[in-house]
């Protein structure tokens, strides 16, 4: 017999190293008329490094004990900033000390006990606010704002509640990026969106260089599920692009959710319908469109 339209799409798709879930995902997969895209990982190639190291002055702490103290306090998280960290400390040779009582905050941060003091790391508009908390907070603002516009996600860090540092870090756009959302653009009619939990000025500078106009910056994770049913609410079919932890509870709710699998974390290739395995953006037009042809063949 001749395979069934879905099936030989799902084994096609298998070739271009793209995992479907099964033969309902392809189909609807072909359905989607909005595109949502995540920053890190997916327009970008999720290894981000640290390019400044900025102690704050009266923190007592230099370059590298700054970076050993956030990198001790990141070791076991596996967001790519985390990686991005704890890498750079390893390259300069630095010794962490060991951490405690780790914890994590998606699309905000991490904490852990380190040398007895309560080490925080994290987005600073999610530790400090946009305003108040006196001078010293302002300061700290205005450090991270200059680095936000030069393209960096800025990292503040926390001790015993009291900022002493901001890390600056930045990442690749994909080589497929640009691509990506010109053929999904026009797949769908629409321009795709950037939902990300990156800060405004990052996204903005980044989302210009792909063409993205729709940039929705500094979302939690349940922000992005928001801004997805936002776009359902108005009969909207949205595919969700995505990666990481904070954006597993988005690619369950979106009509269609795929997850970058190199980068992606294990929750998110567990939330979404769709998975590319190799490490390829243009993958996703690719699929969409072999979803659309099985569609026409069915009947
Ligand atoms: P995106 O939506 O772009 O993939 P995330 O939602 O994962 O980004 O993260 C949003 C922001 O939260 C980051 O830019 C960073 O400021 C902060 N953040 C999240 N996880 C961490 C972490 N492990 N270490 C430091 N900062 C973090
Ligand atoms: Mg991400």
């Amino acid at each position: 017999a001749t395979m069934p339209p879905l099936l030989s799409a799902i084994a096609n798709a298998g070739r271009h190293g793209v995992l479907v879930k099964s033969a309902v995902v392809m189909e609807r997969l072909g359905q989607v008329d909005a595109v949502a895209l995540d920053k890190t990982g997916t327009l970008t190639e999720g290894t981000p490094r640290v390019t400044d190291i900025r102690p704050l002055a009266g923190s007592g702490l230099d370059e590298p004990a700054l970076l050993a103290l956030a990198a001790a306090a990141e070791h076991p998280s596996e967001h790519p900033l985390a990686r991005a960290v704890v890498d750079a400390a390893r390259q300069r040779g630095l010794t962490l000390p060991p951490a405690e009582d780790f914890a994590s905050a998606p699309g905000t941060g991490v904490r852990a006990t380190v040398g007895g003091h309560t080490v925080e790391v994290g987005a600073p508009a999610r530790l400090i606010g946009a305003r108040g908390g006196g001078a010293r907070h302002a300061a700290v603002r205005t450090a991270a704002e200059r680095l936000e516009s030069a393209g960096r996600t800025v990292v503040l860090v926390r001790r015993d509640g009291v900022p002493v540092g901001l890390l600056g870090v930045a990442d690749r756009l994909r080589a497929d990026a640009a691509a990506t959302v010109t053929a999904l653009t026009a797949l769908t009619g629409s321009a795709p969106a950037l939902l990300t939990g990156d800060n405004p000025r990052a996204a903005a500078r980044l989302a210009a260089e792909v063409g993205i106009t729709d940039v929705r910056a500094g979302l939690l994770p349940e922000d992005k599920v928001a801004a997805v049913r936002e776009r359902e609410g108005a009969g909207r079919r949205v595919l969700v692009v995505g990666d990481g932890v904070n954006d597993a509870p988005a690619l369950a709710a979106a009509h269609t959710g795929i997850a970058m699998g190199r980068v992606g974390s294990d929750l998110a290739l567990e939330a979404a319908d769709v998975v590319v395995a190799r490490d390829e953006l243009a993958a996703v037009p690719t699929v969409v469109a072999l979803s659309r042809r099985a569609r026409r063949l069915v009947v």
